[in-house]
């Protein structure tokens, strides 16, 4: 289904109409009743086809235009409230319900990919988060290789985003899953880089084709001098050996002066476009700043 991309959205009308949040009266994240309540509503939301996948545009520095986007899970409760990704995916990690989840996220994905490139929009990619519980599936490769034809997409359109956290906790096993797919071309980003203290030698031995530096360092460069220097000096150490820099959490003037200053690729934040529904995205692909 194709839409007219004719009224470009401003980003900061991005975020989802029902609100994202905490709900109304204080709930324990961590009462086993809480966790209980948000495990039936992912299984309804798989039963039922009712997860919702949210795309968040990336700003190409270069090329002063939006060519891809990230997919984000979101999931309604009963009162139309969303619930944040970071407190049901570690419930569906825990109770393996992750893998169901990413199996879905990245079919929809493909096939949203594929109705974008039926339409003659002007996409390169849609990168998705993998869970470390993911990577543990032997057939992953297959798995996801599988997804790809069906939907007639080239592997190259799917980004494959892997957090430093899942690099620390099983690198044998997540490195050779990682080598096996990009040998097919799938692509691979490394997210939330600076967060985790990963061995640098191990990742840069890994095929990946992009870093995203985590927006906590991006806020800190901004107030600390120390902090600054050493992003700046990263981002060019990351550039030299051929990896693409994605700036997130750009939020402000003064963080995309910063970011452009130290030469990243692109931006990930809601100065250039919040996460929105699917339906919305079409508005930015292709679409120059002023
Ligand atoms: P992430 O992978 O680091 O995704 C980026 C998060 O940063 C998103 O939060 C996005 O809304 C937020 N963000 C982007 N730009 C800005 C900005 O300028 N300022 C601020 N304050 N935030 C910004 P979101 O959507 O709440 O997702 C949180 C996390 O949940 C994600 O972090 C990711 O780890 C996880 N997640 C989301 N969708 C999925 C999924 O489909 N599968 C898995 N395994 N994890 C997911
Ligand atoms: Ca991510
Ligand atoms: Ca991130």
């Amino acid at each position: 289904m194709c839409k007219a991309s004719s009224h470009a959205q401003k980003a900061s009308s991005g975020d989802s109409p029902a609100g994202i949040g905490r709900p109304q009266v204080a709930l324990d994240r961590d009462s086993p009743v809480y966790q209980h309540h948000l495990e039936d509503l992912m299984y309804h939301a798989l039963k039922d086809d009712k997860f919702i996948i949210y795309y968040q545009p990336l700003y190409s520095i270069q090329d002063n235009n939006f060519t891809e986007a990230e997919a984000l899970l979101r999931l309604q409760d009963e009162s139309g409230r969303f619930v944040p990704p970071d407190e049901f995916i570690p419930i569906a990690e825990k109770n393996g319900m992750i893998m169901e989840i990413s199996s879905m996220v990245l079919n929809k994905v493909a096939g949203y990919i594929r109705s974008m490139l039926s339409c003659g929009t002007d996409i390169d990619s849609i990168s998705i988060n993998l869970s470390a519980v993911d990577l543990t599936r032997p057939d992953l490769a297959d798995h996801v290789l599988d997804i790809i034809r069906k939907n007639h997409i080239s592997p190259n359109r799917i980004v494959l985003e892997i957090t430093e956290s899942i690099l620390i906790r099983n690198y044998r096993q997540a490195g050779d899953q990682i080598r096996e797919m990009s040998s097919e071309s799938i692509q691979f980003a490394l997210d939330d880089f600076g967060t985790g203290y990963s061995n640098i030698a191990n990742v840069i031995d890994l095929p990946f084709d992009d870093v995203k530096i985590d927006k906590s360092l991006i806020w800190d460069s901004i107030k600390n001098r120390k902090c600054n220097i050493v992003i700046r000096e990263l981002t060019k150490a990351f550039k030299d050996i051929h990896l693409g820099v994605i700036a997130e959490g750009v939020e402000t003037p003064e963080h995309d002066r910063f970011v452009r200053q130290c030469g990243c690729d692109r931006i990930q934040g809601f100065r250039y476009a919040k996460p929105m529904p699917s339906s919305r995205v079409y508005d930015y692909f292709g679409r120059k700043m002023a």
